[in-house]
């Protein structure tokens, strides 16, 4: 969509415009999947959490301040109690064109649910993770996972007309050999499939090295039978995309660390305590939920982001460290929003 030049942007150091955030509204969920969460996760306590109307508020100063594209995640964005009426009340900014796209992240389990509300609200996308379409493997990556129930969600999607992207993250000896089998499912059903190396996010108990499959290897195996042509398709996002002969379908690629996209990164990321992360690969981290607290009117929330902005890094180094190591990143992905 063309850009609004009334509208404020904001740009970082690297002459980067910021214009896509990306709020975790809660760091729960119903799953917990093995590269993201450790069994027995501690949640934060929910008074910590800010309230619908608080995130309403701080999503809105961002949408006020240039942000076109919201994403809401999590943990499980659908598992937070009157998530429906943040959707839609944010469903304004469409409304009034502010917005061009607002959207979401969900492992599916409560799609069936909630997939009409969501379309009644604006949202046109979602992406779904699904790293496997093996009943028993998707229970023991999920431990607690019913893709039965993911397939259901993924049914009334398409019946309200959303449009799906599928998420899947490459894991080595688990759906390695999976996925073009997954690849032919999903282009079959008219999805797109986004594959996503694993990033060493937060303690999980257990060594990732175990889990880490690049996607040099995945594309160069999947090369052997299928014709990958490179094509400009763009969501906004870091996936660099294909056009699947075989299939007719489009195939996107996440590659933190075998390709580093940060050049093109426009994004900044909110924890559901309105903590502000300006690159998912880096401690440094501010928090907007005092100056959004501190009053009525958003002048001090304002003048935290420029702060915010104004230090983005220009990149994140992830490397998966030898057995043993701490991952590079302290805080899980549930916790910044994937
Ligand atoms: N619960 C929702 C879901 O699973 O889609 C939204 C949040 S989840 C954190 C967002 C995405 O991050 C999912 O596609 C998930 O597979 C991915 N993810 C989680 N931990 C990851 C990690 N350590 N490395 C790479 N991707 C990860
Ligand atoms: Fe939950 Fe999503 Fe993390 Fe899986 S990847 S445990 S579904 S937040």
């Amino acid at each position: 969509m063309e850009q609004n030049l009334t509208k404020p942007q904001m740009i970082d150091p690297f002459g980067r415009t910021v214009d896509y955030l990306r709020v975790s509204v809660t760091d729960r969920c119903d799953f917990r999947c093995v590269y993201c969460m450790a069994e027995d996760m501690t949640f934060l306590p929910k008074r910590d959490l800010l309230t619908l109307e608080e995130l309403d508020r701080m999503c809105s100063a961002f949408v006020d301040k240039g942000v076109r594209k919201l994403r809401l995640t999590g943990g499980e964005p659908l598992v937070r109690k009157g998530i429906m009426g943040l959707f839609r009340s944010l469903s304004r900014h469409r409304t009034s064109g502010a917005l061009d796209e607002l959207t979401l992240t969900t492992n599916g389990s409560q799609l069936a649910k909630y997939a009409s509300e969501l379309v009644d609200c604006g949202v046109e996308r979602v992406n779904v993770s699904i790293d496997t379409l093996d009943h028993a493997k998707f229970r023991e990556i999920t431990r607690w996972g019913d893709l039965g129930r993911v397939m259901e969600g993924l049914e009334a999607a398409r019946a309200a007309g959303l449009a799906v992207k599928i998420n899947a993250v490459a894991l080595k000896g688990v759906n390695e050999f999976e996925i073009t089998d997954m690849m032919s499912w999903a282009h079959g059903e008219g999805f797109d499939l986004t594959l996503i190396e694993t990033m060493p996010l937060g303690d999980i108990e257990g060594d990732r090295t175990d889990q880490y499959l690049p996607l040099s290897l995945v594309r160069q195996r999947l090369e052997e039978t299928h014709t990958l042509t490179p094509i400009p398709h763009k969501t906004g996002g870091p996936a660099r995309y294909v056009e699947v002969a075989e299939t007719g379908g489009r195939l996107g690629f996440i590659t933190p660390l075998t390709h580093n996209f940060c050049e093109s990164c426009n994004r900044v990321r909110i924890t559901c305590t309105g903590t502000i992360y300006m690159c998912l690969g880096q401690d440094d981290a501010a928090d907007l939920r005092e100056p959004l607290r501190a009053s009525e009117s958003d002048e001090l929330l304002h003048a935290a982001i420029d702060e915010a902005i104004g230090r983005k890094p220009k990149g994140h180094d992830f490397v998966i460290e030898r057995a043993g190591a701490a991952p590079s990143v302290s805080r899980h992905m549930s916790m910044t929003g994937g």
